[in-house]
């Protein structure tokens, strides 16, 4: 007789555990695997991997041990994630080369920094208000780029402004540098970073140790702006 229980897994009830204790979304991944491992993924999901093998209340057991260290990385998470800007009005700030600006709609006009303050017409504010930052990178980043390149004397062919959601900069084998206007919300100290490691690809077209030993001679605490990155990266999306 073949004793081997199948798998029958209810993965609802998993579910429905992890919503009551934690009011999280989860999901179950059963995979070729020999121990339980969760994580919590940018859209805040739960996503638990389990072998195929495990029964429910193992899963619910180790959900539950790992209860603290689910909501401490939730809470940050939370903490770190930049909604979109609505532009309806509301109390709401932008970011610029470091410095909070407080978002005033106007009836007409142009888009404006004033002081502390950015204001933008209320009729299609997004697209202008898109418009304005595009045109503030590219005098910002092509700026800095030329004076970083000519501090540490590295060539480059050109700065495009561009408006990717995925990445902050590219380098590419014509040695032609690409960023995101996406790229002046961030830290001044980020940016540099940013146009750093654009352009150390002018010389080395990989990440391998030669190139952070690179990177590093130009910023030696590149590190920070890198934690920095990873903790802020919702701030791609915030317009
Ligand atoms: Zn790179």
């Amino acid at each position: 007789m073949n004793t081997t229980k199948t798998n029958k897994l209810d993965l609802n009830l998993i579910k429905s555990h992890v919503l009551n204790a934690l009011l999280m979304p989860t999901r179950i991944v059963l995979c070729a695997r020999k121990t339980i491992a969760i994580i919590i993924n940018d859209a805040g999901e739960l996503i638990v991997r389990a072998p195929k093998n495990v029964s429910e209340k193992s899963i619910c057991n180790f959900i539950n041990q790992k209860a603290n260290w689910i909501i401490k990385k939730r809470t940050e998470l939370i903490k770190n994630n930049r909604p979109s800007l609505k532009l309806d009005g509301s109390n709401e700030h932008i970011s610029l080369l470091g410095d909070e600006f407080k978002i005033i709609l106007i009836e007409s006009g142009r888009v404006k920094k004033v002081d502390n303050c950015i204001y933008i017409p209320k009729d299609n504010a997004h697209a202008k208000l898109k418009a304005y930052l595009m045109k503030f990178a590219k005098k910002y980043l092509s700026d800095r780029t030329k004076e970083i390149a000519d501090y540490f004397n590295l060539k480059y062919k050109s700065v495009s402004i561009r408006s990717s959601t995925t990445r902050w900069g590219s380098c590419g084998y014509k040695n032609t540098i690409n960023f995101t206007y996406k790229l002046i919300m961030c830290p001044i100290k980020v940016i540099d970073y940013i146009i750093i490691h654009e352009l150390s690809h002018t010389i080395e077209k990989n990440h391998s140790a030669k190139f952070y030993a690179r990177v590093s001679s130009m910023m030696p605490d590149y590190k920070v702006a890198e934690k920095w990155l990873k903790t802020n990266k919702s701030i791609i999306h915030v317009i």
